[in-house]
């Protein structure tokens, strides 16, 4: 049997470079990779491989680690030798911890021009490095430290102004010869960062981290992050995105994946379809939704199993799932791959769409 999990339309990706995070490939067609940052003190590394590996489990693909101070940088060779995905170096004003970052073995370093004072002058040097370490380098540029002379030309961090800053620091590493690079270019504010972002994917070929910065508690930033992805990723603009929430970062990584498979970027895993609930309901629907959320967590197949409250939406939705049920009377008739299989009441609905779950994905292998 086959699980109806594909999007029926592409999208059409923006052609960049490539470049390659430790295995992860990121641009020139690779999949949209999903990132976060630990919220550990880096230093404490049990702590800090205890978050990375909750992260992987949760679907992130490379994780970032802050670097601000000597500890921390020392931290860094153990975290890169035992972490199951590729590591990320963040930093900030210090440019001595980008040796540190790269004779550790990080998969990738991240500078942030605004903060890197008299950086000008130390790109050569870590542009030599980071080739000699076949390292690429992440040119983060936010509008929260945005290089100052570049506000005080522009007047805000508007999208040109973010866009100049980091084309800018690109440049710099140009003349060097140094091109491994991919760029973000991140603001609070979802059109800014939209069109920043746009402006940027018509202006060169490197591949985009797609982040809105700060934006905010778990609900109100994944909503924010949801829209300004959305847009861009739908546009085929983006390489690695980041949901930066004011939360755990499991649940960051949680909003990424779904992000990337709501556009069909990710193979979905479950995707429930249920329906919010109306004056016709018979039996408690947003219970019902969430046991059967809970009761399929971690199951090792992708389904799309539709949860419905009556017959006018119920039987259509139901039809077009892998598995559905349609309520009514404190009843649920059970649909699997389009057919009715059976009717239960309102207690036994979740066992028996775990049931059916079960024999109808008895013949394939564990995802
Ligand atoms: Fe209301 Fe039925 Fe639609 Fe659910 S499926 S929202 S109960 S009309």
């Amino acid at each position: 049997p086959t699980l109806s999990h594909d999007s029926p339309i592409p999208i059409h990706r923006r052609s960049t470079r490539q470049l390659h995070v430790g295995a992860v490939p990121v641009g020139g067609g690779a999949p949209v990779s999903v990132q976060t940052m630990t919220t550990t003190n880096t230093a404490d590394v049990d702590a800090t491989l205890r978050q990375i590996a909750e992260v992987t489990a949760a679907g992130c693909d490379i994780v970032r680690v802050a670097v601000p101070s000597a500890d921390d940088a020392a931290a860094l060779p153990t975290i890169v030798a035992k972490s199951p995905i590729p590591v990320i170096a963040d930093i900030h004003f210090q440019p001595r911890y980008v040796f540190a970052a790269l004779d550790a073995g990080c998969a990738a370093v991240r500078v942030n021009p605004g903060n890197i004072k008299k950086f000008d002058d130390k790109v050569a040097e870590i542009a030599r490095a980071a080739s000699a370490a076949h390292t690429p380098i992440r040119i983060g540029v936010n509008a929260g430290s945005l290089d100052p002379r570049l506000l005080a030309k522009h007047g805000s961090a508007s999208p040109e102004a973010l866009v100049e800053s980091a084309l800018w620091e690109c440049s710099l590493f140009e003349e060097h010869g140094f091109t491994d690079l991919k760029i973000a270019v991140k603001h609070h504010d979802p059109l800014v960062m939209i069109a920043a972002n746009r402006l940027l994917a018509s202006r060169c070929d490197y591949p985009l981290h797609l982040g809105v910065t700060e934006a905010g508690p778990a609900f109100q930033g994944a909503i924010k992050s949801a829209v300004a992805f959305g847009i861009l990723l739908a546009e085929g603009i983006g390489d690695t995105i980041r949901v930066s929430l004011s939360t755990d970062p499991v649940e960051q990584v949680k909003a990424g994946c779904h992000i990337l498979s709501s556009l069909g970027l990710r193979p979905r895993k479950l995707e429930i379809v249920s329906c919010p609930g109306c004056g016709r309901l018979q039996v408690d629907i947003h219970r019902l939704a969430t046991q059967v959320e809970a009761a399929f967590d971690g199951f090792p197949h992708p389904l799309r199993i539709a949860v419905m409250g009556c017959v006018v939406n119920g039987p259509g939705e139901s039809r077009e799932a892998d598995l559905g049920v349609s309520c009514g009377n404190g009843k649920g008739q059970i649909y699997r791959h389009g057919q009715v299989i059976k009717t239960v009441p309102e207690s036994r609905i979740v066992e028996a769409l775990l049931d059916e779950a079960l024999h109808l994905t008895s013949d394939l292998p564990a995802e």
